[in-house]
């Protein structure tokens, strides 16, 4: 009797056991429809109309989706028609693939149709690098590298200089706290790989240049007025670094309320990325991700970050991953406390225990 109620005992404990070890991911939402953020301030960025697609699958045919596929041309998921001169309003096959692709590509669940996931993603910011740059090397891994793989050489050990554009930067955050913030996100990428970085008053001699731009600044890839694009930058060893000077850029939530604040550290952490030779990850939670949201801080490098940075550059010897996988264990509890995740899997447990003792 008292081995049958051990058994029983183990078998519940297992349970209890395997609901309190579910990786605390954030709560995965549904929207029942789109959440389109969009601004009164003048801009080209016409993303959000692509919500009007919703639902849209293979055999629609919907006003305006050509203007849908050549963003998917932009960001390297649709070649250019070869028979028409334009994109057709039809949802063919190949569109259908382009969709896969991008669904594969962003970590959305795939189904080869326009659902809420997909176009929640579409519509929301992100990087102006192309998708199509990268190559993946390792089907167990999810960064990229740009084509070729390209990286800075430089003599050991490696000390990159970087500059602010004298002529090309934004009134609204000062340059001390600009600098501040670019040096936060260069520490944090010079702490796992064997290069530092070091900020040069001489901009033309930089190795890295970075600057805030309106509209067509010269490199062929104009930026598009709030949200929408929100920076890019070019593979190693160019160095090139741009942010759109439109966004509303914010240092901190707490003393900027707008809608539309995109975070500069975290687009500053991800396009360093870029200049080191990273190309985009379709983990959600890293920082090479290609998209990031209004009001959304991430600064943190994931394992996925530093696994692709140092297959490029070697470790530093300070680092070890035992102390990022501490971080994100971390971070990953607050995040399931944050995402109201904790009351179900904590309460349920609790719920058999009393079923199982009170029986
Ligand atoms: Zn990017
Ligand atoms: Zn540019």
């Amino acid at each position: 009797m008292f081995r049958l109620f051990s058994y029983y005992l183990n078998f519940w404990f297992l349970c209890v056991a395997l609901f309190l070890w579910r990786p605390c991911f954030p709560a995965r939402i549904i929207p029942e429809s789109v959440t389109v953020i969009t601004t009164t301030e003048k801009h080209n960025a016409t993303w959000h109309d692509f919500s009007k697609f919703l639902h849209a699958e293979r055999g629609s045919h919907v006003s305006g989706m050509a203007e849908l596929k050549k963003f998917f041309n932009r960001f390297g998921y649709l070649s250019a028609p070869e028979t028409t001169p334009n994109f057709t309003d039809n949802f063919d096959s190949n569109f259908e693939s382009a969709v896969l692709l991008y669904q594969k590509q962003l970590g959305l669940p795939i189904t080869g149709k326009l659902d809420s996931d997909t176009i929640s993603t579409i519509v929301s910011p992100r990087c102006g690098v192309s998708d199509s740059t990268t190559k993946r090397i390792h089907v167990t891994r999810h960064f990229a590298y740009f084509n070729g793989k390209p990286r800075w050489l430089r003599g050991s050990p490696m000390t990159l200089t970087y500059g602010f554009s004298p002529y090309n930067m934004i009134d609204t955050i000062s340059l001390t706290e600009i600098r501040t913030v670019f040096e936060r996100s260069f520490t944090r990428w010079a702490s796992v790989i064997p290069v530092s970085f070091r900020e040069t008053e001489r901009y033309e001699s930089a190795d890295i240049k970075i600057g805030f731009y309106i509209g067509d600044h010269g490199d062929g890839e104009p930026f598009d007025g709030v949200l929408g694009v929100l920076a890019h930058a070019f593979s190693p060893q160019n160095g090139r670094f741009h942010l759109d000077a439109a966004e509303n850029w914010a240092v901190d939530f707490d003393h900027d309320d707008s809608r539309v604040a995109i975070d500069l550290e975290s687009v500053a952490t991800h396009e360093i990325g870029h200049v080191l030779g990273l190309g985009h990850s379709s983990v959600k939670e890293a920082v090479m991700y290609p998209n990031l949201s209004p009001r959304r801080k991430k600064v943190d490098l994931k394992i996925d970050d530093v696994e692709g940075v140092q297959s490029l550059y070697g470790s530093n010897p300070n680092f070890t991953f035992s102390s990022l996988l501490q971080s994100e264990d971390a971070s990953n509890v607050a995040l399931g406390f944050q995402t109201g995740f904790s009351k179900w899997t904590f309460s349920l447990p609790l719920v058999l225990l009393i079923l199982f003792f009170g029986s």
